[in-house]
């Protein structure tokens, strides 16, 4: 079985969700769609307030190349467009009311698409990576450098999230589409499908709908541990290639897509759907009823919580996304957007809130780290503030996965520490 150096075996908590089919979430009746659910500048309103909008009407036009345009996941009114709180920061939303019909615009299906028509059909549907990084596809599928390898990323190694899995378990077929169109455009005529061995049921399930369906997909079968689905690690597992500090997986002839991506990408070859709704996990310990759900992009996550049993007295932290990664919040007054892949309400049991202490120098978090990184003498360097020898230790190579933190003793905030080394390495003019 494939894997890479290092990382770290968190409790998977998986079963919670796991066996949770795929339902549709009820819509609420106003929705509020950030202009900025991707990696790069935010998109720029197309609508204005008082406007009737159809379900993939676009809301917001890409601004510049590292963009992506966004789309109505409602038929309504518009009845304002300002500015409001998102996972990770404030962006413009658009508040649309919603009249229960549902009525869609839609582009008309591609039959035999040449690849750079598979590529336009991308950007045109806004499709961005569904992982969580939310870079915008259309751009990753133009790269400058030779590619001979596409993997599809379903490791899902975050505990809980199980969004991905569903994807593969009721949705072979039209991934494994999907993907085979990503492959396509790339000029590729097969591609990989990396998995934690975690999902070997899968792994049956997609070798077996390949082989019906005459797709050239090859499944790789990697060990359960995190970060296995983190981009580098990933590639290193299935095709041993390395990816240098500062270069993208491109520039050693790869390119990764998520799972939920390619579905996407199938739904707008072949349906002409716009990317307006996702499948998100709702779990942890503080929630009543775990679930997937599809949920269109703008619904309030409080709503989802409220559907799934509420905020028990129990739950003592939210999560937009995985334990390890995702984005802690103050309330559920935030939108579900193209990134959001799981909803997260964890307990007093399930989050460690001990009191940092001083480092006892154990090494742990050197070797926990899947980077090769010295996290303790980055950590080190920045208290002392000297961000010269936070450089020289790599800090820019970090992927901010969390493992470093997750096996300290000393409950040292590390991952907090290399955000910062690497604000400030960037703010003197250093690598990236
Ligand atoms: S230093 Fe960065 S890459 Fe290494 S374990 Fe910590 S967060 Fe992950
Ligand atoms: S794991 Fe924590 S205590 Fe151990 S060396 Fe690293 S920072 Fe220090």
């Amino acid at each position: 079985m494939e894997t890479f150096p290092h990382g770290i075996h968190p409790k998977g908590n998986k079963e919670r969700s796991a066996n949770a089919a795929v339902s549709e979430f009820s819509t609420p009746e106003i929705v509020a769609v950030p202009l900025s659910q991707h990696a790069g500048k935010a998109a720029i309103a197309a609508v204005s307030k008082g406007d009737y909008v159809k379900v993939g009407q676009k809301l917001g036009e890409a601004d510049g190349a590292i963009s992506a345009a966004v789309f109505s996941s409602v038929s309504g009114e518009v009845t304002a467009i300002e500015k409001r709180p998102t996972a990770t920061g404030h962006c413009e939303h658009v508040i649309i009311k919603n009249d229960g019909k549902y009525d869609e615009e839609k582009l008309a299906p591609l039959k035999n698409p040449a690849p750079e028509q598979i590529v336009r059909r991308i950007a045109d549907c806004g499709i961005v990576g569904m992982g969580g990084a939310g870079f915008p596809t259309a751009v990753k599928l133009a790269p400058r450098d030779k590619v001979d390898t596409l993997i599809i990323n379903a490791a899902e190694c975050e505990p809980y999230l199980t969004c991905d899995y569903r994807i593969l378990k009721e949705y072979p077929r039209e991934f494994l589409l999907g993907a085979r169109y990503i492959a396509a455009a790339l000029g590729l005529e097969n591609f990989f499908v990396g998995l934690e061995a975690n999902k070997a049921d899968a792994a049956e399930l997609l070798e077996k709908t390949a082989s019906d369906n005459g797709i050239s997909a090859k499944t790789v079968l990697c060990h359960t541990k995190y970060p296995q689905g983190a981009e580098k690690q990933l590639i290193y597992a299935v095709t041993k290639r390395k990816v240098r500090v500062g270069k993208l997986p491109s520039n050693v002839g790869v390119i990764v897509c998520n799972v939920h991506t390619a579905l996407s990408v199938f739904y707008a070859v072949e349906e002409g759907e716009k990317s307006y709704k996702r499948i998100v996990t709702v779990s942890g310990g503080g929630v009543k009823t775990p679930a997937n759900f599809w949920i269109r992009t703008g619904t309030p996550v409080s709503t989802v919580l409220d559907a799934c049993g509420g905020i028990g007295d129990d739950a003592v932290k939210l999560l937009i996304g995985g334990p390890m990664m995702g984005f802690a919040q103050s309330n559920g007054d935030i939108s579900v957007t193209k990134t959001t892949s799981g909803i997260l309400l964890l307990t007093a049991d399930e989050v460690n809130s001990e009191q940092s202490g001083p480092c006892i120098n154990c090494a742990s978090c050197v070797k926990a780290c899947p980077m090769k990184l010295m996290p303790v003498y980055i950590d080190a360097c920045i208290l002392s503030g000297d961000v010269s020898g936070a450089e020289k230790y790599g800090a820019m190579n970090c992927i901010e996965c969390g493992s470093c933190a997750f096996v300290c003793p000393a409950r040292r905030p590390l991952v907090q520490s290399m955000r910062l080394a690497k604000k400030k390495i960037r703010e003197k003019g250093g690598k990236r």
